[in-house]
């Protein structure tokens, strides 16, 4: 595989709570269109990383170049997302009260005030997009069913396509097969595999299956620091994982 641009460019990140570094002198590439996969026992630091790249949190030295050009750590979260950088927390978090059209109808409006995004009427153009986006989901069947009634894994699909009608460059999504059903984790990779290419993903997940069906780089996180990287192959014969990761 050919090597692409970096969408994500790390440079030497150190994070500090009270004197304890969450993330030491952390380097990482992210190519265009790359789904990389982190991984890392507890208190590695995976969380942190993701709200560095958010914003949430600012280091205390290092870079965090997007697209080559843009600095995160100089940038605010709200600015941060409106550039194309997207986040799924683990809990699905969608409005139950409303219908899974509606859902999807606020976050393309980018609207997180409800009144305001129903007073606004969508054009043809958005109503399609939701409408592929309903289908790509498996969710069309539930258009007009509330949210809250969802299953647990249509909630975290329901949530994904929140994130995609904002057209995302840059997608982060921490352990998104959780809770789900075998069937909804198979779909859950097969739809990552499809939006890979076209998005870049970074995806921090604990389920080895599920990472060896879609990742193309792993990255082991340990301490803080990037242990290991490579395809999950090599990483899982690492002998530094091996010791430290899988605890022998
Ligand atoms: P992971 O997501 O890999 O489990 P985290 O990024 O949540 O790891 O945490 C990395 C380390 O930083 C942990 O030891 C955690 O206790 C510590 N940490 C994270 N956030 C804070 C915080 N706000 N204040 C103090 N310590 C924190």
């Amino acid at each position: 595989r050919e090597q692409t641009d970096p969408v994500l460019l790390l440079e030497e990140i150190n994070v500090s709570f009270d004197g304890f570094n969450a993330l030491t002198n952390l380097s990482m590439r992210i190519g265009v269109g790359e789904l990389r996969c982190v991984i890392g026992p507890n208190g590695a630091g995976k969380t942190t990383l993701m709200d560095v790249i958010t914003g949430k949190t600012r280091p205390r030295s290092g870079r965090a170049w997007y697209d080559q050009s843009t600095d995160l750590t100089a940038l605010e979260p709200a600015d941060i997302a409106r550039r194309g950088i997207g986040r799924k927390f683990q809990k699905p978090t969608v409005f139950e009260a409303l219908t899974v059209f509606e859902n999807l109808e606020i976050a393309q409006k980018g609207d997180k005030s409800v009144w305001g995004t129903l007073r606004a009427v969508l054009n043809g153009e958005q109503r399609d997009r939701i409408d592929e986006m309903l289908t790509l989901l498996r969710l069309g069947g539930e258009r007009h069913r509330r949210a809250g009634l969802l299953s647990h894994g249509q909630k975290q699909f329901l949530e994904i396509g929140m994130l995609l009608v904002q057209e995302p460059h840059l997608l982060l999504l921490d352990e998104p097969a959780a809770g789900m059903t075998d069937a909804e984790t198979e779909y859950t990779a097969e739809l990552f595999r499809t939006l890979a290419g076209k998005h870049s993903l970074m995806v921090v997940e604990h389920d080895m299956g599920f990472v060896e069906t879609i990742a193309d780089r792993v990255t082991v996180l340990h301490q803080g620091q990037v242990l290991a990287e490579g395809s999950l192959r090599e990483v899982q014969a690492n002998e530094q994982v091996i010791d430290v990761y899988l605890g022998r």
